[in-house]
């Protein structure tokens, strides 16, 4: 256990007494040039880092009409200010959300704006310098981007975007972070964020077939790289690699077999995660996601399929096809992409696969809204699709659920508090005291009715969880995979 006290676990979201400055010393390790080059990023602050930093914002101002418009809108109503998970668990006021924004808009009015130029006391506009820089690391490194705050804000500013292109300037003068940027670097060379290669892949499925069979008698098979399946499902690295994340892979192929559909994994795409969105990096972001284009072409299916991971969704719903695209070559019956959720939904409606309920009466559950996905995407055809089926998907699954507090899930859901970049250990003060707010809620499920378990679609939310769940008093196998019910749960023809 690091050396830090975890936060109590509260009755309802209660806005903690400031204490100024108190994770000012919270940041992640600097990525060395090793780890800069690959992304074409420098590899260190060079003498003109600030007239670099200053170009880069007015780039980014000329392009991201967005960014102007949260620069110059924010009226200070305060409505945003008790709305960050890491707020409420650090109590330290620049993790408020208009706080973070005004590291980077008092540069922005200093350069950008004639009053800041001419009169920056007045107007709070700050200089650029390195204690500047150094505070933009450390508080731009404890926003997840979850964009909770900005449901709450009157005029929509968006702090994620905010805290994207602050760290896409940081990028551009040499400063940049280890573990999204060595992440990105691995799935240049290799195919995803966890460095497997193509033949560990292919021993890992193996493996996976093997205890497939064990379990059930039945030949439930984990395709890669086969050449004229009808679907291409890409997912997350972690679901090759340990659990709770493997068992929803293992539920993804039981409902492929179920259904008779052939499907196959990509070791070119073996990575749904797309690092490039948390640094705010389009052009890293488009490299990574070329990938799984390629593959689509080069396999020849017609269909593709994301799995369980939050951001990655954020990504494939709502930029593939600019960053990719057009996916013209893929059948124009099925939507681009389609999420695992509701490819398994559509076939529990139809009737396609049965589902036995009875098999999850050992679990209570309770359903985590992921951040890019409640928040940032869509699922299905309706509105809400995405706080709708994966809950049909799990009240098919299981004859337990329970949701959480309304103000906790759905559109106002909190982050686990590892999302954006920040899942690494470096960081694991600021992840344990982020997760707070979720955290509480889940206690007040536990109490209230049993739950023993808490179900989500993102391999971020799956990793943080294993992590934090035991500061508060949980179990690391409470968190689950939303498909791991679905495996439990499906009837396979002649299952033993
Ligand atoms: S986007 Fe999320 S993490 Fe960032 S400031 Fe807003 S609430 Fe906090
Ligand atoms: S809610 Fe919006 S306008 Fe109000 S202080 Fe926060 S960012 Fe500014």
């Amino acid at each position: 256990m690091a050396n830090f006290e975890t936060p109590e676990l509260q009755e309802t979201v209660e806005i903690p007494a400031l204490k100024q400055d108190v994770m000012s010393h919270s940041r992640p390790f600097v990525a060395k040039e090793q780890f800069q080059a690959p992304l074409g990023f420098p590899g260190e602050l060079a003498d003109d880092w600030k007239d670099v930093a200053i170009t880069k914002l007015g780039e980014l101002l000329k392009t991201n009409r967005a960014l102007q418009v949260f620069m110059d809108s924010c009226v200070k109503c305060g409505a945003c200010t008790d709305k960050c998970h890491y707020f409420l668990g650090t109590s330290d006021p620049r993790n408020m959300p208009v706080a973070r924004q005004d590291l980077l808009r008092n540069v922005y009015r200093r350069y950008y704006t004639l009053p800041g130029k001419y009169f920056p006391k007045l107007v709070g506009a700050t200089d650029l310098t390195e204690e500047v820089l150094d505070q933009w690391y450390s508080y731009f490194h404890q926003c997840s981007e979850c964009r909770r705050c900005s449901v709450y804000c009157p005029y929509g500013i968006d702090t994620a975007e905010i805290t994207m292109a602050t760290r896409d300037i940081m990028n551009a003068v040499g400063k940049g972070q280890k573990y999204s940027n060595e992440i990105i670097g691995k799935v240049f060379k290799i195919g995803n964020n966890l460095g497997l290669p193509q033949p560990a892949l292919e021993d890992t499925l193996l493996g996976l077939e093997e205890d497939v069979k064990d379990d059930t008698g039945i030949d439930v098979r984990f395709p890669l790289d086969e050449k004229g399946a009808e679907v291409l499902v890409v997912t997350p690295s972690a679901d090759f690699f340990a659990e709770p994340h493997i068992d929803g892979l293992i539920g993804y192929a039981k409902v492929f077999h179920a259904a008779g559909i052939s499907w196959t994994l990509s070791s070119h795409a073996s990575e749904a995660a797309n690092f490039g969105l948390f640094i705010g990096s389009n052009e890293n972001m488009k490299k990574i996601a070329m990938r799984i284009r390629e593959a689509a072409l080069d396999l020849g299916v017609k269909r593709i399929i994301f799995g369980e991971c939050g951001h990655a969704w954020r990504v494939a719903y709502s930029y593939l096809n600019t960053l990719a695209g057009p996916f013209d070559f893929l059948d124009p019956r099925y939507p681009v992409p389609q999420h695992i959720c509701e490819f398994t939904h559509d076939l529990i409606q139809r009737r396609v696969i049965t589902l036995d309920k009875s098999r999850n009466d050992h679990r209570r559950v309770t359903f985590h809204d992921s951040c890019n996905v409640a928040r940032a995407s869509r699922m299905g055809d309706m509105p809400g699709g995405q706080f709708v089926i994966p809950r049909e998907v799990i009240k098919a699954a299981c004859n337990h659920f329970y949701d959480m507090a309304p103000e906790t899930i759905g559109e106002a859901t909190f982050c686990c508090g590892g999302g954006g970049g920040l899942l690494t250990d470096d960081l694991l003060e600021l992840r344990v005291k982020g997760a707070l707010p979720r955290m509480s809620a889940l206690k007040q499920v536990v109490e209230e009715h049993e739950v023993t378990h808490m179900a989500a679609i993102c391999a971020i939310c799956k990793s943080q969880f294993s992590k934090v769940l035991p500061y508060y008093g949980f179990q690391m196998d409470q968190i689950i995979s939303v498909h791991q019910l679905v495996s439990d749960a499906i009837v396979l023809d002649g299952q033993q």
